[in-house]
């Protein structure tokens, strides 16, 4: 546990975006040590992850003024909770704060150190993203070995594991990613068969029709847009859309619709839209098999780090426009761990 010092640097959101959003909706702000009430858990935090989902609780659910909150993993400083003592290791929702004070230690879950891998990846790959992807691609997907799969932002948080699972189930495999380094990583690093670099292909259905020439039988869908429509036309009769994310659209002011939605009647696709949320009861079970995928090398991962708290901003709207590789994280105090 490390000394506390007598300010805290936190993020508020205060701005609520209109279009694509940038800084100004947030401001760094430097203030006394939070005091944590008689049953409460004050925490340091660690790390912090950075997510597309923000952007939409950024439209709605949160407030102007408040601290910004993302999941993040923390270590205890003092606890008046029985459930918690100081150098405890903890994952849940965070403030984007050095220190915040938990109340009643409500949310707070242990960070398992048994597991044998980096602490970070409590709020990756063995987290939410890790249990995004497993839902999506191995309980709604369920990609057939021979079978091609497609995923959509395959260098991304979700999508490296999303088509990790698919290779592992025997699937062919095949990514879009926003670059040529990560079109590099998707097939050097994670082991996919094919990945189209979106951003620089002259035609979406051209380059479908060069990596995917058996057709898609599996959609992850992260982005929707035209990606969606042009995938629309390339999949197979009853073939399963598992919809994750739409992240084309989380910065638009209307709804552009969606061309091609014929296709779904005409091949009978599944088209199935899921929320994390309904599905934390398999976590339990979930992450210790998915811990072994990764101990073992089965599953790869890459995560990137900005340091500090204030760079939170930067980062996450340099993540919206596709700066990030895997999965974004926020590098707030040391790692004691490391
Ligand atoms: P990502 O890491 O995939 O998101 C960031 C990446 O999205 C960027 O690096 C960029 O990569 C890509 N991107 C941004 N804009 C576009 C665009 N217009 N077209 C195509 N790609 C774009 O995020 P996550 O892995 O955390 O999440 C993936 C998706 O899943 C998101 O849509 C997210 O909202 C959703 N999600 C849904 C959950 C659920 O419960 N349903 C839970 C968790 C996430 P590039 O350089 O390749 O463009």
């Amino acid at each position: 546990m490390r000394a506390v010092t007598t300010t805290n640097t936190r993020v508020l959101f205060v701005k609520r975006p209109v279009g694509w959003v940038d800084e100004s909706s947030f401001a760094v702000v430097h203030e006394p040590m939070p005091e944590p009430g008689p049953a409460d858990v004050l925490v340091r935090t660690i790390y912090l992850s950075v997510d597309p989902y923000l952007r939409g609780r950024m439209a709605g659910a949160f407030r102007e003024g408040e601290v910004m909150v993302s999941r993040g993993v923390a270590e205890v400083v003092s606890s008046g909770h029985e459930r918690w003592k100081p150098g405890d290791l903890v994952w849940g929702f965070l403030g984007w704060e050095q220190y915040g004070v938990v109340r009643r230690g409500e949310g707070l879950y242990p960070v398992d150190a048994g597991l044998g891998l980096p602490i970070s990846y409590s709020v990756d790959v063995l987290g939410m993203p890790g249990l995004t992807a497993w839902v999506g691609m191995d309980v709604l997907g369920r990609p057939a070995p021979a079978e091609t799969v497609f995923v959509s932002s395959a260098a991304g948080a979700v999508g490296s594991i999303a088509g990790q699972l698919a290779r592992l189930a025997g699937a062919r495999v095949v990514g879009s990613a926003g670059s040529p380094a990560k079109v590099r990583h998707v097939v050097d690093e994670l082991g996919f068969d094919d990945c189209i670099d979106y951003r620089a292909a002259p035609s979406l259905d051209a380059a479908l029709e060069a990596a995917c020439p058996a057709g898609i039988d599996v959609y992850f869908e992260n982005v929707g847009g035209p990606m969606l429509e042009a995938v629309l036309g390339r999949m197979n009769p009853l073939g399963r859309i598992p919809v994750c994310g739409l992240i084309s659209g989380y910065n638009a002011t209307d709804d552009p619709g969606v061309r091609g939605f014929a296709h779904i009647l005409g091949k009978r696709l599944t088209v199935t839209g899921f929320s994390i949320y309904d599905h934390m009861w398999r976590f339990e079970a979930w992450q210790p098999k998915m811990a072994e995928l990764v101990r073992s090398g089965a599953v790869r991962y890459h995560e990137q780090f900005s340091d500090g708290v204030e760079s939170g901003p930067s980062a996450f709207v340099g993540m919206l426009k596709g700066d990030s590789m895997g999965k974004h994280l926020l590098r707030v105090g040391d790692d004691p761990t490391r």
